[in-house]
């Protein structure tokens, strides 16, 4: 019976000395909660697994509860159809905010902005002009042959 009546004594003057340290560093009657217990935490949706579209943070209520709360997914900057970089100048959103954006923010003023990337883009007019000149020049060369076989036929 004296033992049992000893150890109580001894824990309750090991509970009085934590308090004690805690009020002499000042952190007050929060910190002894913290100290002796956590605040469990539940979800706030019925979602149950820790799945990506289940993210959240620990927030604290001006009540002074802990509560969860949900975060959306990360948004990614559409790339380049062609060489696959990341499009500079534009934000990053989901499909459905980027529903909800101004055009602005989800294309450059260029013809294929938001599309492809500027070294694309001008690798692609350089083309277009380039095959374009080829058929001039073979158009040139072909009525040139005509000329000289007609010259030849009037001889
Ligand atoms: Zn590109």
């Amino acid at each position: 019976m004296t033992s049992t009546t000893t150890r109580m004594t001894h824990v309750i003057s090991d509970c009085c000395a934590i308090l004690a340290k805690i009020f002499r560093e000042g952190r007050g009657y929060e910190a002894i909660q913290t100290a002796t217990m956590v605040q469990r935490l539940t979800f706030r949706r019925r979602l149950s697994y820790n799945t990506k579209s289940n993210r959240r943070t620990v927030v604290k209520t001006p009540g002074g509860r802990l509560v969860y709360h949900y975060l959306k997914k990360a948004g990614k900057v559409p790339r380049c159809g062609h060489c696959k970089i990341k499009l500079p100048g534009i934000e990053k959103a989901r499909s459905i905010e980027r529903s909800r954006m101004s055009r602005r923010r989800k294309m450059v003023k260029r013809s294929y902005g938001g599309v492809l990337c500027h070294k694309c883009v001008k690798e692609k007019i350089v083309r277009a002009f380039l095959i374009e000149e080829q058929k001039i020049v073979q158009k040139v060369i072909r009525a040139q042959a005509a000329a000289a076989k007609g010259k030849k036929n009037k001889k």
